[in-house]
């Protein structure tokens, strides 16, 4: 599997929201900035034809109508988008997607015939591109905020999506070979995010697994250890082959 991250940032920094990109074809998260980002990285944006939200949050969904509307505009050539929400979702893009076809809100058919909105249930398993995705509960400040467990050829990445450290969040880590973790906090975490203290308890508890560091804050990026032989903490645009 083909791993690159599109963004590792957190808000307030100059790194991109939090995604990566599977294989060429499979988004995690897609939040303010995204669009742009890939485009940067000379990524092909025609070739992607799943998106998986974590949560509902501005850096990691409001992108989407800009995807919507590149993935419309190949409808001929047979490009189908894919994509997979949260509960609560389908409600959110239409609101937000709309101020891109139809802003006075006086037609309903607006939505691209080929692209498909989904909501994932927790712990329920479904199927992309010969990728089998499992989503994870996750603890978010109390928002409905998810993680994944995503395996192709019996090797998997796990991605906790933004949270605290919580039981799917331990879950995630121990069902993985590969995992992005939320790394916000310089230290300890908070109710929202994990900080570095939890990183580098895991990196110690599972020395097997190779730990990748996202959604960081710049004061995490700048304190962060480069002596843990399984952590990696990426910039914008790294590739991994796992
Ligand atoms: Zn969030």
């Amino acid at each position: 599997m083909k791993l690159q991250i599109i963004g590792s940032g957190a808000i307030f920094t100059k790194y991109a929201s939090a995604a990566t990109l599977i294989d060429d074809k499979i988004l995690v998260d897609c939040g303010a900035g995204t669009f742009k980002q890939l485009f940067r990285l000379n990524c092909n944006i025609d070739e992607i034809d799943t998106i998986l939200i974590t949560h509902l949050h501005s850096d990691h969904f409001t992108d989407l109508p800009f995807m919507m509307y590149a993935a419309s505009k190949n409808a001929a050539n047979g490009q189908k988008l894919t994509i997979y929400l949260p509960e609560g979702g389908i409600k959110a893009v239409y609101d937000i997607a709309k101020y891109l076809w139809d802003p006075e809100n006086t037609a309903t058919n607006w939505m691209p015939q080929n692209v498909q909105l989904i909501e994932y249930q927790n712990d329920n398993v479904f199927l992309v591109d010969g990728l089998q995705v499992e989503p994870i509960k996750v603890e978010h400040g109390g928002i409905k905020a998810s993680g994944f467990i995503i395996e192709k050829d019996g090797k998997k990445i796990g991605f906790s999506g933004d949270s605290t450290m919580c039981d799917g969040v331990v879950k995630i880590v121990q069902s993985s070979d590969w995992v992005i973790l939320d790394a916000s906090c310089p230290q300890a975490g908070n109710a929202l995010h994990m900080g570095l203290d939890d990183i580098y308890r895991f990196c110690t508890e599972y020395p097997n697994k190779k730990i990748i560091t996202t959604h960081m804050y710049d004061e995490s990026r700048m304190v962060i250890r480069k002596d843990i032989s399984n952590l990696v903490a990426p910039v914008d645009g790294d590739v991994f082959e796992i």
